[in-house]
């Protein structure tokens, strides 16, 4: 097996600032650049000039968005990259968002909204959420729409927890929630999964971790989850809402961004907020940007009694003010206009994506998908057969080699695993699998 070859070339390139100027159609700037961002976790100052927050030596950047910008700064100089490292639907918006954000502009709907959303959209989302949920929320007080779930993640974080407290996140994990809890002040507790319970959160390791962090004040549920796609059954949730019912401190940050896309029999992604005795205990968020292929839009949103709902709208007030009132707009014809239909397609034909995937990567020598994902649209196969499983390094060298890119598991909390969005094109993914499994053969 070949071992970390090239990274000795890569740290040999990389004498570029990060921001730093790149010839055009030169690998080596670009190697040298993915390098430098996947290797290096923090900013840093010189001497000379004025420090930055100390609490940034503690963030990391998040992986996945900086091989996406190196994908855009390969493709910017002239290389055709493979890209199936980002968590974005590849298909349009529906005509009825288009039109309703041309509308809206047409019509001056361009001014700031309320803080918490336009009540149009606040009484869509509470009447989505009413009817296929059977989550009873007032539009008035209990839901912030935001710009994107990422800032309503962050603000019910903020609402719900800080200095002090700890933040139990069950890995593989998001990469943001970490950061995230780390970011309000808080410790992140990492809740080891297994493969045996298929990625899920197990209750009587919750209830022993629980236990043993006592400061713990919130526990992240991500369902569907990214990265693994594992779904968590209405069964596992009532077990895990029993055991939260044990802890009354601990409130469950419940998101659940992906639930239109689970390939189960049923299809079906019970709402946490929906358990018996959960709806006091649990900040639910959603949004747009996977259901609808709303990315662009920024446009989340984050439903919660109202005196969490209230705690992110002062904290949004202060940070951003209101999400796009153009996108807000979209988001009511997403809500009130889309056909059911057109969102069970999607379901159907992402399913189709996850079979191909899957099957190509069960031909693959020293690839395995021990959990295969019922939901979301990305898997999360084994490689630590290859370079010692240093996830990182094969990553790189995939982009360098092969113009393919995936995002190293390391950064999940998944170490020798990558991260694989099969949320593309078919015949993408047919590149990609071929290049993965040449690359692959290449190392054997
Ligand atoms: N939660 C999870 C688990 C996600 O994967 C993402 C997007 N990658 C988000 C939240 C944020 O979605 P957005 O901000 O686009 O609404």
């Amino acid at each position: 097996m070949r071992q970390a070859s090239l990274f000795t070339a890569f740290v040999h390139l990389s004498n570029a600032p990060l921001g730093g100027a790149f010839s055009p159609s030169t690998l080596p700037s670009a190697a040298s650049r993915v390098s430098t961002l996947l290797r290096n976790a923090s900013p840093s100052s010189t001497a000379t000039e004025p420090p930055l927050n100390p609490l940034l030596s503690k963030i990391k950047p998040s992986k996945t968005v900086e091989v996406f910008s190196l994908v855009k700064q390969m493709e910017a100089e002239g290389e055709t990259v493979t890209s199936l490292c980002v968590g974005e639907p590849d298909f349009a918006p529906p005509q009825a968002v288009l039109d309703a954000a041309t509308a809206a502009m047409a019509n001056g709907h361009t001014t700031y909204t309320a803080v918490t959303g336009t009540l149009e959209l606040r009484r869509a989302i509470a009447d989505d959420l009413k009817s296929r949920k059977g989550i009873e929320y007032n539009p008035v007080t209990e839901i912030v729409v935001g710009n994107g779930a990422k800032q309503c993640v962050y603000q019910g974080l903020l609402a719900a927890c800080g200095a002090g407290d700890e933040v139990i996140v069950p890995a593989p994990y998001w990469p943001s929630y970490p950061e995230m809890a780390l970011l309000v002040g808080a410790s992140p507790v990492i809740l080891e999964t297994s493969v045996n319970d298929g990625y899920l959160i197990n209750p009587e390791a919750l209830d022993q971790c629980l236990k043993d962090h006592p400061k713990a004040k919130v526990l992240m549920l991500c369902n569907p989850s990214n990265p693994t796609g594992g779904v968590h059954s209405t069964d596992l949730l009532h077990q895990i809402a029993q055991v939260v019912e044990k802890y009354p401190n601990i409130i469950v940050l419940a998101d659940e961004i992906y639930e239109r896309l689970v390939y189960t029999q049923d299809g079906k992604c019970t709402a946490f907020a929906s358990l018996p005795n959960m709806f006091s205990r649990t900040i639910t968020i959603n949004g747009f940007s996977k259901s609808h292929a709303m990315t662009g839009f920024r446009l989340g949103y984050l439903a919660a009694p109202a005196r969490f709902a209230k705690a992110a709208s002062v904290l949004q007030g202060q940070i951003t003010s209101c999400a796009s009132s153009v996108s807000q707009a979209a988001g009511v014809a997403a809500l009130r206009e889309v056909e059911e239909s057109w969102l069970e397609n999607n379901a159907v034909i992402m399913k189709k994506k996850r079979d191909y995937v899957l099957e190509e990567l069960g031909k693959m020598d020293g690839v395995s998908v021990a959990v295969p994902p019922d939901g979301a649209f990305y898997v999360l196969p084994d490689v630590s057969k290859y370079y010692d499983g240093d996830d990182t390094q094969l990553c790189l060298d995939l982009l360098k080699e092969k113009k393919l890119a995936l995002v190293p598991g390391e950064s999940f909390g998944a170490p020798g695993t990558v991260r694989i969005s099969y949320a593309t094109s078919m015949e993408e993914l047919e590149v990609a699998m071929t290049k993965l499994r040449e690359f692959l053969e290449g190392l054997s």
